[in-house]
């Protein structure tokens, strides 16, 4: 499957006095989402996703041909051939509206491409997988809960609002924690870091 491609672009006529200079600016990010498929159901889970972004990348055209401007955007980015194409067609109509060899002009593109991999995961890593997806609650449903100022006793940091932690997650037991940090325990232990209360075999 091809990699899903979103860009959002922001176009700028230089005035005259700048000359003919003419500015390409790439802000790559790259989205790798793991899924799991379910051998018996099909049914697909995320279990994951890994983020990483890539120093801006700039550059001029030559002119408004695509296979010119996709072969420079695939010398310096690690992208797919047919996310390539795309770009360097809306890179081409954007230098065409801005007037390419008549105005001078900065285009920047804002691009996140997502691309999916099938991952295999033991039974009780799926039974961890989905306690996490299930127990993740909001700041509201936390409040409810009147524990809005509790910290989670695993990282000892504010249930809320945890840069490390991630987010707040209610177990079967009503434990609440970090996502992340019960990804962490569950590497290691089965039960509830509170009750004890085993979760998954
Ligand atoms: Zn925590
Ligand atoms: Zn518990």
């Amino acid at each position: 499957m091809n990699p899903r491609l979103e860009c959002q672009i922001h176009q700028q006529k230089l005035p005259p006095s700048e000359g003919m200079k003419n500015t390409v600016n790439v802000v790559l990010e790259t989205i790798t989402e793991k899924i799991h498929q379910d051998p018996v159901t099909g049914i697909q889970t995320l279990v994951g996703s890994n983020h990483q972004a890539y120093p801006d990348f700039n550059f001029s055209i030559e002119s408004t041909c695509h296979s010119h401007i996709r072969d420079l955007l695939l010398d310096q980015l690690m992208i797919h051939r047919s996310s390539s194409r795309i770009l360097a067609s809306h890179i081409a109509s954007a230098a065409n509206n801005l007037g390419f060899g008549v105005n001078g002009f900065v285009i920047t593109l804002l691009v996140t491409v997502t691309k999916r991999v099938y991952v295999v995961l033991s039974e009780s890593a799926l039974q961890v997988q989905r306690l996490l997806c299930e127990g993740i609650i909001d700041g509201d449903e936390l409040k409810r809960l009147k524990m809005e100022a509790e910290p989670c006793s695993i990282c000892l940091e504010h249930l809320l609002g945890s840069k490390t932690g991630g987010v707040p997650t209610r177990l079967p037991c009503s434990h609440v924690f970090h996502d992340r940090c019960l990804t962490k325990w569950f590497s290691r232990k089965n039960t509830c870091p509170m009750c004890r209360r085993v979760l998954f075999e």
